[in-house]
């Protein structure tokens, strides 16, 4: 039977739970226990996939086709696993089983309430992974304690720590231990008030991370113990970190999972084993090289809203042991006489998702620059759509659009997938989720992944449009990657070009610390290749050397 841990969120939003969850997880799998984590969200939105990025930052797509929290993009790239539609339920998702639930009739006659009813779902939930032969569930639990929307998650930990035994589960508790400038002094108030307001309603945290910026003495670690119930060696300092990679190895310090393992009455696991993990680490720290790689999107100001592309080139990054620095650039700002000025520094481009009409004008001018100029190419969704309509516009002297932005246009290069055209509800309508892809013998995309058949993930409406596969074909800008059955085009590349490709679908979702995505590993390094021949150029010397 499983056992569950609970982790809870105080003070303040954006305290980094996600991040303690996964290396909690992490710590406990490097243990040899089975491991997942979910995250349950107190909003009313069935799911994050109707939300733009500037309310809930990016959309993360599982494998079999969830629109989830970005969390669970952490959680995979820590622990190396797939979660699924289960791993993120939010409050709409609830409420939608059992208003559902309600109309069938399968209430007989009750008044349908909060507690038992949304109590009793939300727990089944909760225990629904703990049946998959795990040894230990995470739940995170999002929003912060005190928040109305979050009582009732809050309500059914209460009631399930009495369900289980007591030695099945526990609880975490994150909260801020702020340091006052004028004081010059860390201030632990604040934990005491959240800590009081979760016992309010009846859960008392087993485990108090302090989230802090100075180190947090014995002195205070006594203090936040005695005033909120807990074993001085239960609050644990979690100072800000240069990398979120190195959490695990800090909560190791602090014992965390020592005392989780503890509570759990668990005897059976051996040390940590993180010799890859402190592997990856030592690369990401002392990289050789550096490559700027510049990221055009309209979001460009939005930490989250590309997170998962972020922290593949983080992964690629330290498997080449080349320090990626990536250059924001908004794509609504690039034009014609700046787009030299604002690309030329690069070592190669790199073309978001996205959605809709702003910024694409500049997107499809990046994408010729990086043609044009041979710098290297990577493209993703809406990115290689974009690549394809400047190839279409530039070197085909098409009137090429996509449809989505432009109903009435001529060429239709980008259009909507025929499934699509009767879709009319917006949420978890898109072609979602892992589909398998045939790669072309001898292509950039054989190359790179090493394998012809392979599968990735989805979130999109508009493809390629086949109709002009065989003019795109002839002219160099090749399919090297289509679906087996569909035939839709998922892998676009140039054939004169020394690393220009565009993917339909989400690579990023699938880089882990441990299996960095081969897409990624390769465009760093024709990045870094790209930047050691233009260094060559600019120093004549070592260009002999080179040669
Ligand atoms: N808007 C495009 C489509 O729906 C691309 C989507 C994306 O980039 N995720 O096809």
């Amino acid at each position: 039977m499983a056992k569950y841990i609970f982790v809870t969120g105080g003070v303040t939003s954006s305290l980094g739970k996600g991040i303690i969850s996964a290396s909690l997880a992490k710590l406990l799998q490097a243990r040899g226990l089975k491991v997942t984590i979910q995250k349950f969200d107190p909003y009313i939105n069935v799911d994050p996939g109707t939300l733009n990025p500037y309310e809930h930052g990016e959309c993360y797509v599982t494998e079999d086709g969830a629109e989830t929290d970005l969390d669970l993009g952490h959680y995979e790239r820590f622990l190396n696993i797939f979660t699924s539609q289960a791993n993120n339920v939010t409050t709409g998702k609830i409420y939608q089983t059992v208003i559902n639930k309600e109309r069938e009739g399968a209430y007989l006659g009750k008044t349908v309430q909060v507690i038992p009813h949304i109590t009793d779902e939300i727990k089944r939930r909760m225990k629904l992974l703990g049946n998959e032969g795990y040894d230990i569930v995470i739940t995170e639990i999002g929003g912060t304690v005190g928040d109305i929307e979050s009582l009732p998650f809050i309500e059914a930990v209460r009631q399930l720590q009495w369900e289980l035994e007591e030695e099945d589960c526990l609880v975490v508790h994150l909260t801020l231990v702020p340091y006052l400038k004028a004081a010059k002094e860390l201030k632990t108030k604040p934990t005491q008030h959240s800590v009081k307001m979760m016992s309010e309603n009846g859960v008392h945290p087993d485990i108090i991370v302090c989230r802090c910026e100075r180190p947090l003495s014995i002195e205070l670690r006594k203090k936040i113990a005695l005033f909120c119930n807990v074993k001085t060696e239960a609050v644990i300092e979690a100072q800000d970190a240069a990398s979120i990679y190195e959490v695990p190895l800090i909560m190791m310090r602090e014992k965390l999972d020592v005392i989780c393992l503890k509570k759990l009455n668990l005897t059976q696991y051996h040390e940590p084993e993180l010799s890859k993990w402190k592997e990856f680490l030592d690369k990401l720290k002392y990289p050789k090289s550096k490559v700027n790689i510049g990221l055009i999107g309209k979001y460009i100001e939005l930490q989250d809203a590309y997170k998962s592309i972020l922290e593949a080139f983080v992964h690629a990054g330290a498997i080449n042991e080349c320090k990626v620095d990536v250059i924001n650039i908004h794509s609504e700002f690039i034009t014609e006489s700046n787009v030299e000025e604002k690309l030329s520094n690069l070592d190669g481009l790199l073309v978001a998702p996205g959605f809709g009409h702003r910024g694409i004008e500049g997107k499809i001018l990046a994408v010729k620059y990086a043609r044009e100029n041979k710098l290297p190419f990577f493209g993703i969704c809406l990115g290689m759509q974009m690549s394809v309509i400047e190839f279409g516009r530039n070197v085909l002297n098409l009137q090429a659009h996509s449809t989505e932005m432009d109903p009435q246009c001529q060429d239709a290069v980008i259009d909507l997938m025929e499934e699509q055209k009767k879709v009319t509800a917006k949420g978890g309508t898109m072609r979602l989720g892992s589909y398998p892809c045939e790669i072309q013998a001898g292509s950039l995309a054989e190359a790179i992944y090493g394998s012809r058949s392979i599968s990735e993930r989805h979130r999109h409406r508009w493809e390629f449009n086949n109709k002009y596969l065989k003019q795109y074909e002839e002219a160099g800008m090749v399919a090297s990657g289509v679906n087996p059955e569909s035939k839709l085009v998922e892998i676009v590349e140039l054939k004169n070009h020394p690393f220009f490709i565009g993917v339909q679908y989400h690579p990023e979702l699938k880089s882990t610390v441990e299996n960095p995505h081969p897409l990624f590993v390769h465009f760093v390094k024709a990045a870094r290749d790209n930047a050691d021949r233009h260094s060559a150029v600019k120093n004549p010397l070592l260009q002999s050397e080179m040669i």
